[in-house]
């Protein structure tokens, strides 16, 4: 297990590739190999043969592969800017996520 550090949901943006600079929601996290999906992130085309009854015209088929969790930063909601955020342990003992650049709280 590869510990992430975005999780379903969070927006993100690519820091390298081709997709450099694009944002999208992560659909899916593998902790098995540190990988996320990302919506509208590393779209590749196959080129289809005809494979009936599934897919019987083929073609270019699009498909979202998933990328290493490493390659993105998190996206805050609150100021929209690329962040990282700390950990803040309240008096009563809850923890709570900080964004670094607005410093507000990140649920
Ligand atoms: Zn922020």
């Amino acid at each position: 297990m590869i510990k992430v550090h975005v999780k379903k949901g969070d927006t993100v943006e690519v820091l390298s590739g081709k997709d450099k600079g694009k944002r999208g929601k992560v659909l899916k996290v593998f902790p098995s190999n540190g990988k996320i999906l990302v919506d509208s992130v590393n779209v590749v085309k196959r080129h289809t043969k005809p494979r009936p009854p599934k897919i019987p015209q083929g073609g270019i088929l699009e498909k979202t592969l998933p990328l290493y969790a490493s390659r993105v930063m998190l996206v805050c909601p609150q100021c929209s800017k690329k962040t990282r955020i700390f950990k803040k342990i309240l008096e009563a003992g809850d923890r709570i996520k900080i964004c670094q650049q607005c410093g507000k709280e990140i649920r």
